[in-house]
């Protein structure tokens, strides 16, 4: 069940169904906030927006950033 905040509108269409968790790609910029790209599923533009990332999101990140070495999700402070 999609979460309201986790809706984005496409501004090509209008349709109200684009899910943050089903992103395309993913730019983490800072903790919690994220460049995604989303394809509308009605007319397939590609829509990019910065969003908070969704909880259910976090630990697949981590698990990416891991994965890839790519700075993300470490600790810093250590
Ligand atoms: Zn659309």
């Amino acid at each position: 069940m999609a979460k309201y905040d986790q809706i984005l509108i496409c501004p090509s269409c209008g349709a109200r169904d684009l899910n943050l968790l089903d992103y395309a790609s993913l730019l983490v910029l800072k903790p919690h906030v994220g460049l995604f790209t989303i394809q509308c599923p009605s007319c397939q533009a590609k829509v990019t927006s910065i969003q908070a990332i969704p909880q259910e999101l976090d630990g697949t990140i981590d698990q990416a950033a891991q994965m890839l070495d790519a700075g993300m999700g470490r600790d810093l402070s250590r």
